[in-house]
This record gives structure tokens, C-alpha cells and sequence, in this order.
């Protein structure tokens, strides 16, 4: 069996994660602003396929970190790429 690794240049968080905090607020990761819904409002499948986590995808993949914490390795491993 041949084994693949994907190789991508961005945070995966959002496309393999979410966290749910005790008030029912769920993030893609717990250094990322961005709520995407309330769990006692939607259900998990409504959330993980809504507007706010495509919003979040999308971020992410064109290296918008501006809802994510600057304390994230992942944004300061890219800052350090780009020499900022
Ligand atoms: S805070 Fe970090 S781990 Fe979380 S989504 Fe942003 S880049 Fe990914």
C-alpha cells in the first residue's frame, strides 16, 4: 500500500477541528476569534458547514490570521516566513 503525505502551507485547524466552550461558543481552534455558532442554537453539522467556518477556510487559506491569537506558533512560524 503506497502511503501519501499531504502537504499543504496552511493552518488545518479549520478543516479537521472544533472546540466547544462551556457557554456553547464553538471555535475551529482555541486561538481563533471567530465564533462560528452556539451549540445550543445549531447542531454540530449546521456549524461545521456554515458561513462563518467557510469565512474562517477561506481566511486561512489566503494567510488571514486576523481573528487568530498572535501567540499561535502557526502565525508566527508564517510572520517569520514572510519577515515581519
Ligand atoms: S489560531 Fe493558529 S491554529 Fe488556530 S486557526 Fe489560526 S493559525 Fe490555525
Amino acid at each position: 500500500m503506497r502511503r501519501e503525505t499531504l502537504i499543504t502551507d496552511h493552518c488545518q485547524m479549520p478543516f479537521t477541528s472544533l472546540i466547544i466552550r462551556d457557554d456553547g461558543s464553538v471555535y475551529c481552534c482555541h486561538l481563533n476569534r471567530q465564533i462560528l455558532g452556539n451549540f445550543e442554537q445549531k447542531g454540530i453539522e449546521e456549524i461545521w458547514n456554515g458561513k462563518e467556518m467557510l469565512e474562517v477556510r477561506k481566511k486561512i487559506m489566503q494567510h488571514d490570521y486576523s481573528a487568530c491569537d498572535e501567540q499561535c506558533p502557526y502565525v508566527h512560524a508564517f510572520k517569520n516566513r514572510q519577515g515581519s
